[in-house]
Order: structure tokens, then sequence, then C-alpha cells
């Protein structure tokens, strides 16, 4: 499988470089490998989290792209489809998932950093709960893409890979493939 038809960007608030690099840089690394082919930020530009997305996507393909913004409505406004913001006092996702899901318009899956501000609730055409505990952000957006794809993103392929996974029972093995050969 390359692709799905129902597409979903992440937007990361708030992000601040030197308290989230290595969360924000999970949030959008399991923002591509489980579906979704864009992501943007919020908070403060940092060019160091935006070139090791880019790095990553150049070995291991697919067409994942990030983009800074400098406020969050700057995003949401120009948004042509439906907003889904994951917080633990929205609506439990197991009642939800089905209506997400049969909406056809692209998703924008909005994920909160160090604040998140009031506005944000009611912007949103869903807030919904991954559990009503607190945990984070990269497991809450894990499991709704695991949900709002059904699986099928597990099978997903990345076009123009320079590195794949051979799987192994034991061990590891890479293919590497040269550019443009
Ligand atoms: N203190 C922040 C606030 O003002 O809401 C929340 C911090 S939390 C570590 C960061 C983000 O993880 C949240 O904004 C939300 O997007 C996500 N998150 C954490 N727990 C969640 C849950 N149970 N359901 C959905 N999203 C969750």
């Amino acid at each position: 499988m390359e692709k799905f038809d129902q597409r979903v960007a992440v937007l990361r608030l708030g992000h601040r470089p030197s308290r989230d690099k290595r969360v924000s840089t999970h949030l959008l690394l399991a923002a591509r490998a489980f579906g979704s082919e864009k992501g943007y930020y919020t908070g403060t530009q940092d060019n160091s989290l935006e070139e090791s997305i880019r790095k990553i996507t150049s070995y291991w393909g697919g067409n994942f792209t990030l983009d800074y913004a400098h406020s969050w409505k700057a995003v949401t406004k120009n948004w042509e489809g439906r907003i889904v913001h994951l917080t633990m006092y929205g609506i439990p996702f197991q009642e939800i998932v089905e209506e997400i899901r049969l909406d056809e318009s692209p998703k924008l899956v909005i994920v909160g950093g160090a604040k998140v501000p009031g506005e944000v609730y009611n912007t949103a055409d869903w807030n919904v709960a991954v559990t009503s505990q607190p945990h984070s952000e990269v497991s809450a957006l894990a499991i709704f893409l695991h949900e709002f794809y059904q699986g099928k993103e597990l099978g997903l392929e990345f076009p123009g890979a320079r590195l794949k996974v051979l799987p192994q029972a034991k061990g590891k093995k890479l293919k590497t493939k040269t550019r443009g050969v």
C-alpha cells in the first residue's frame, strides 16, 4: 500500500527547542511512520528539528514535509478540511472514531505542548481523548492514527527510500539504494 484516501496533517503546538527537541522529533516521526504526509509546528522555529525530519524522509522515503507556522491560527484558517484536537479532556476516542472516519475531508490533527490555548478547543471540530488520563502527545497521536486508519498504515510503503529494513526474525538487515540508480 502506498497511499491512503484520507489525508491527515499534524500540527504540533508551542515547540520549545531547549525542552521539546526529542519529543517533537518523535511526534513528527510517528506522524510520518503512521501515515500522515504533512507536519506543521508553532512555537520557536528550530532549524535542527526541520533538518532531522528532512534527513529521515530523504533516507527512509515518502513525501512527509514539515513547515513552521508563526501561529496555529495561520494553519487552521487556511485548512480545507476538518480539525481534530487531541486532549484528555475531550470525548473518548472509541465513541467518535467512526464519525471521524466517515467524514471524508482531510484532517488536521492538533497536539499540544506546554500550554494549549482555550480557543483551540472551540476551533476543533472534534476534541478527542485517547483515554481520559494524562500521557504523551506521541502515544495519543500513534493510537489516533492507528485506529483512524484501522491498522492499514502498518503496511505503508515509502516511495523513493534509500534505506529499507529487510525484516528478520533475529538480527538486523538493511537494503541500501543509491539515489538515481
Ligand atoms: N499541559 C498541557 C495542556 O495545557 O493541556 C498538556 C500537556 S500533554 C503532555 C501534551 C499533549 O499530549 C496534549 O496537549 C495532548 O495533545 C496530548 N495528550 C496527552 N494526553 C492525552 C490524552 N489522554 N488524550 C489525547 N491527547 C493527549
